[in-house]
């Protein structure tokens, strides 16, 4: 992996809602129509116009992403993925992969630039952080190094414990690649 690739990777502790990207990622239900966490925070900070656009959708099944407007968010516009609720099964790994590749996928055809995803499933889905960072970051590596004019994607973790698993993995990635440029040289 490219150190350049890694740079354009950032996790911050935050509220999503308040983040200037280009899209900021939902963490939805199949209805799209709202929800509890990170889903019912971009409804109330969005205004009740997205749950209108998100009516005219009509659903999202797992997996798979949809795009409306910001409308009230500084972020231009919503990217809504499904993620899996976590059974210790291996689909949900394919399915938790799905999301990031869609969401990126669609951002990519919207001329999105730069996203800020939270930890899909990993609140009341209960997928554990210290897998699913390994699916976000894997997932956005390979995005990033097949399309080099993409800017930045943020992991934007509401709790400090979810945003240290980010970081010391995304240091260690870091590491890694150093290591690996220096072994080359020499
Ligand atoms: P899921 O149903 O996919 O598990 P949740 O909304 O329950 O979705 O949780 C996903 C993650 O989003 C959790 O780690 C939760 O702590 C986090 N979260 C909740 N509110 C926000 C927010 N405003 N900004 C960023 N992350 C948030």
């Amino acid at each position: 992996m490219k150190s350049k690739t890694l740079n354009k990777l950032e996790a911050i502790q935050g509220d999503i809602t308040r983040l200037k990207v280009d899209a900021i990622v939902n963490a939805a239900n199949t209805s799209l129509l709202g929800g509890g966490g990170v889903d019912g925070a971009i409804h109330r900070a969005a205004g009740p116009k997205l749950l209108e656009e998100c009516r005219r959708i009509g659903g999202c099944p797992t997996g798979e992403a949809r795009i409306t407007k910001g409308y009230n968010l500084p972020a231009r516009h919503i990217i809504h993925t499904v993620g899996p609720v976590y059974r210790g099964k291996p689909s949900d790994s394919r399915l938790l992969q799905n999301c990031y590749d869609n969401s990126l996928a669609l951002a990519l055809a919207n001329n999105i630039a730069s996203i800020a995803f939270p930890a899909i499933s990993c609140g009341v889905y209960g997928y554990p952080v210290r897998d699913a960072v390994t699916i976000a970051v894997n997932a956005s590596c390979r995005f990033l190094e097949k399309n080099p004019a993409f800017d930045k994607i943020l992991f934007v973790l509401f709790s400090k414990h979810d945003h240290d698993v980010y970081v010391d993995h995304i240091e260690k990635l870091k590491k890694k690649t150093i290591i690996c440029y220096f072994y080359r040289q020499y």
